[in-house]
């Protein structure tokens, strides 16, 4: 067979670099020789802290996709957070945890969708089915991809099959799940290095709805002030974005890691949006969103509502 594509979304988190590496390790696992993982863009520092600690090589940064690309798809669906190409590229398989829009084939396809809290979740459910072995190294990058999708099992996008799952594979790399995941996740809240415009396109999704351009980036924080220091650079580098990619809302989440709450920077000529979803007026460019901490669950769906 030629060769395959494996990758996750742009701007790629834990799970969407991890799930790569671990499908085309089963994919060859079950004598698919031709397929690759690759990334679309670079690794965040949580997941530099994840690859470093089991020793794991980063995948290639996938440069450009050719027409008619056999590829495979994971943590994600939706072509406005794939590949450039992605609409000429035949799409052999999608596992993936988000809902499904903007997305279609020519072709007949393998698509296994769960809604839980991580795409590893899914996978070590097919690990399991094929009966192939996991690693404790491969085992290590799944869980991980669980904590950080899930906030340490604590969003509620968490399902019991996560919380399960964690703890097997947990078991299996030879970690503290608290420990290990909190260390992980502190690693994720090193914001220091980064420029204004590149902290709002480290974690950063775009999803349409009823022709609203809705974009929404996400960081992880231990604390929300220390952020929001930088607010008028944020929001110069996220009102350049929003005229650069005709952005009709723009919500920052800055999420609390220690008590799951997220403030957002909301800008664009549609804040009337999230207003409307979450019952509140923007202030000051800002809105506090109790116990909010997930961007699938709780912000893209009632924004989408609101449009
Ligand atoms: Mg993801
Ligand atoms: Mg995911
Ligand atoms: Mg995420």
């Amino acid at each position: 067979m030629e060769k395959v594509y494996i990758f996750g979304h742009k701007n790629p988190d834990t799970d969407s670099i991890t799930s790569s590496i671990v499908l085309e390790n089963l994919e060859r696992k079950l004598g698919n020789e031709n397929v690759k993982a690759y990334k679309l863009g670079n690794v965040n520092k949580e997941t530099k802290f994840v690859l470093d600690y089991f020793n794991v090589q980063e995948p290639e940064t996938l440069e450009n996709l050719e027409e008619n690309a056999n590829v495979m798809l994971v943590d994600h669906n939706s072509f406005t957070q794939s590949s450039d190409g992605i609409e000429n590229a035949n799409i052999l398989k999608v596992i993936d945890h988000h809902c499904i829009s903007g997305f279609e084939t020519k072709l007949p396809l393998y698509y296994l969708a769960e809604p839980v809290g991580c795409t590893e979740t899914i996978l070590y459910k097919l690990y399991r089915l094929n009966n192939v072995e996991i690693d404790p190294k491969l085992a290590g990058l799944m869980v991980s991809a669980i904590i950080s999708d899930t906030l340490l099992l604590k969003s509620p996008t968490c399902t019991e099959d996560d919380v399960k799952v964690a703890k097997e594979l947990a078991k299996i790399a030879g970690i503290d799940l608290e420990g290990y995941g909190m260390e992980m996740l502190k690693a994720g809240t090193d914001l220091s290095d980064f420029t204004a415009e590149e902290l709002i396109e480290i974690d950063s999704k775009k999803i349409e709805s009823n022709g609203v351009n809705i974009q929404v980036a996400q960081v992880n924080t231990a604390s929300i002030e220390e952020v929001m220091k930088d607010q008028e650079e944020l929001e110069n580098a996220m009102n350049k974005f929003i005229e650069e990619n005709n952005i009709d809302i723009f919500m920052l989440l800055v999420t609390d890691i220690i008590n799951s709450d997220s403030e957002a920077i909301v800008l664009g000529n549609r804040v009337d949006i999230a207003e409307k979803a979450f019952d509140r007026k923007v202030n000051n460019n800002r809105i506090f969103l109790e116990g909010v901490v997930s961007r699938k669950k709780q912000v893209f769906p009632v924004l989408m509502e609101n449009t």
